[in-house]
């Protein structure tokens, strides 16, 4: 059977001398891997549809409980050939693909708000490539969309006034409830960062250029960002696979 999305390139590797394996995110599918029998014997027929972070309409062929499907068409409705274009900027829009593909299950479970934060990103990176909210954003909302969403509501346990978060824990946890716990990382979260975070996280994601943070509560909020990722979620993903 043969199933038809749109899908985002996130990452392409070859197998054997001319084939491809394309790694997409789906509009209906979720993340889902496909199979490209010798792109560069028909270059015609894909064109430059299998660079990464191409959307394109597709065409997916096999059974359905195969998990490398044969791709028979490919699209393109955008290119995002100006990401490819410059260095650092094709290495921001690596890292959101990195981070799909390592945050997203493969599940094959339709998740269009994660393909409409992917499109959202790369159409913000290529409008503004020096843009630090758009990477911070997309890093927010994809760890939301994964089931990471730090809790930032007071303290976590008891409910009461807390301003110091606990990657580990994913929370702000008051000095009551953090006592005797097993000591990791902490950052003390300014009220201006967490009024900020619940803006940025709950903005539509088409109004979000309205928002304006200053330069000093935007470093602080990727060191924050940064910190619930590397400790909380990094650490939360490869314990789970235990
Ligand atoms: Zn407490």
């Amino acid at each position: 059977m043969t199933s038809r999305t749109e899908g985002i390139v996130l990452r392409s590797r070859t197998l054997g001398e001319a084939d491809l394996i394309i790694e997409y995110l789906t509009k209906d599918f979720g993340t889902r891997s496909a199979f490209a029998k010798s792109p560069r014997k028909i270059k015609s027929r894909f064109g430059g549809s299998l660079e990464p972070f191409t959307y394109a309409r597709i065409a997916l062929t096999g059974r359905e409980d195969a998990n490398l499907p044969k791709l028979t068409q490919s699209d393109i409705i955008r290119s995002f050939h100006p990401l490819r274009e410059n260095i650092p900027v094709f290495l921001k829009a690596c890292q959101f693909a990195e981070l799909a593909l390592k945050l997203l299950p493969s599940d094959g479970r339709n998740n269009p708000d994660a393909f409409a934060l992917l499109l959202w990103g790369l159409d913000g990176l290529e409008k503004d490539p020096a843009s630090a909210l758009v990477p911070l954003v997309f890093k927010m909302r994809l760890m939301e969309l994964a089931g990471y969403a730090p809790a930032l509501n007071g303290c976590a346990r008891c409910g009461g006034q807390a301003q110091v978060f606990y990657p580990r824990d994913g929370a702000l946890l008051c000095g009551g409830c953090k006592k005797g716990k097993k000591e990791g990382p902490a950052l003390g979260l300014s009220a201006a960062l967490i009024a900020m975070h619940k803006s940025l996280s709950a903005f539509p994601l088409e109004k979000l250029s309205r928002i304006k943070p200053s330069g000093a509560l935007l470093t602080e909020l990727e060191r924050f960002v940064e910190l619930h990722f590397t400790e909380g979620v990094n650490v939360h993903i490869r314990s789970a696979k235990f």
